[in-house]
Formats: C-alpha cells, sequence, structure tokens
C-alpha cells in the first residue's frame, strides 16, 4: 500500500484507517461515545493538525530552517549526530550559530537544505507536525497494538524527515493481525 503524500496528512489517513480497525476489535465491548461525538472530536482533531501546519507554513524562511534543524542529520564530517540539541537549558530561541550537543553549530544541521525551494521546506516542516502530533499519541495510547503501528509510523516518518524522502506505508497496515479474513 502507498500513501500519497500530497496536501493531506499521512497521520490522519492513518488514523481514520486505525479508528477502523480499533472499532472493529471493540465492537463487542462498551463505547460510551456516540459517533456523533466521535466524529465532532475527529473533525477538530483534524482542523488542529491543518492550523498547526499552516502556522508553521506562515514562519519566515530562516525560522522553518531553524525548526527543522531539530529533525536534520548534521552535515559535518563523520558526524552521526540526528537533530540539533541545544548544550544549555535557555529558553532564547536558536541562532544558526548556537552550538549542538555534537559540538557542531546549528547551521551545520541545515547545510543541505539551505538551497531548496520553500516548498520542499514546507513538505517537510508537515511531516515534523505529524511526527510531534505520532509522538503524543504513542505516549496517549493505550493498546499495545495501535502503540506498535503508531511507533512505526512514528519511525518512518522521522526518517523521511533525515532522508528527505516520501513516506511509504507497506506490510504491517495491510495485512493481519489487523484484517484477518474469517475465511482462507
Ligand atoms: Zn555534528
Ligand atoms: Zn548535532
Amino acid at each position: 500500500m502507498v500513501l500519497s503524500y500530497g496536501g493531506y496528512s499521512t497521520v490522519v489517513l492513518i488514523e481514520n484507517q486505525l479508528n477502523v480497525l480499533v472499532k472493529n476489535k471493540k465492537n463487542s465491548t462498551t463505547s460510551t461515545a456516540s459517533k456523533s461525538e466521535q466524529y465532532g472530536s475527529h473533525l477538530s482533531n483534524l482542523q488542529k493538525i491543518q492550523q498547526k501546519k499552516q502556522a508553521v507554513f506562515a514562519f519566515p524562511y530562516n525560522k522553518k530552517l531553524l525548526k527543522l534543524a531539530v529533525y536534520s542529520k548534521c552535515q559535518g564530517d563523520n558526524c552521526d549526530c540526528m537533530g540539533w540539541k541545544r548544550t544549555d537549558n535557555s529558553q532564547i530561541s536558536p541562532t544558526f550559530t548556537d552550538p549542538c550537543r555534537c559540538e557542531h553549530h546549528l547551521e551545520t544541521h541545515i547545510l543541505h537544505l539551505k538551497d531548496k525551494p520553500e516548498q520542499e521546506l514546507n513538505r517537510l516542516l508537515g511531516m515534523v507536525v505529524d511526527v510531534d502530533n505520532m509522538y503524543v499519541a504513542i505516549n496517549r495510547e493505550e493498546n499495545p497494538e495501535t502503540k506498535k503501528v503508531y511507533l512505526y509510523l512514528f519511525k518512518l516518518l522521522r526518517k523521511c524527515v533525515l532522508t528527505l524522502d516520501t513516506p511509504i506505508v507497506e506490510g504491517p497496515l495491510g495485512q493481519p493481525p489487523f484484517e484477518k479474513p474469517l475465511y482462507s
């Protein structure tokens, strides 16, 4: 199965799928929320994610680079640092010359992005927002199987931000244990 990464959020598509799976599983158990309530909260979640993305897309170009540095691999020689992390506890906004725990500057983490068109930065930032949402979803999810799927997607999206790839979801979602047919 391949999910295209157009304007629509991969996470939303996946959440839709998970909702169906979870619902199927919980068929016999009692559910307190009515269908319209579920639809309402899902819709507002959708809107929240879209609003968050629009806010990030409206950042100035440099602020986008600063945000992406946290999720981008250091371009320093032989450095395998996977994202800029501040070295102190200060709350002030980072600058390009701020040091990382890997001892390279923040700028070293976005050297490969500096010549990219803004559209590409927005695509990456869209995934970053999804990564953040996935992180929250992992921590709040209690069903261990759903958690596993979230974790898989979290890692996939995280990797795609690092490699500048487009996420392709394959295997786990389209196969059992989720949709094992009753007949064989
Ligand atoms: Zn480094
Ligand atoms: Zn670093």
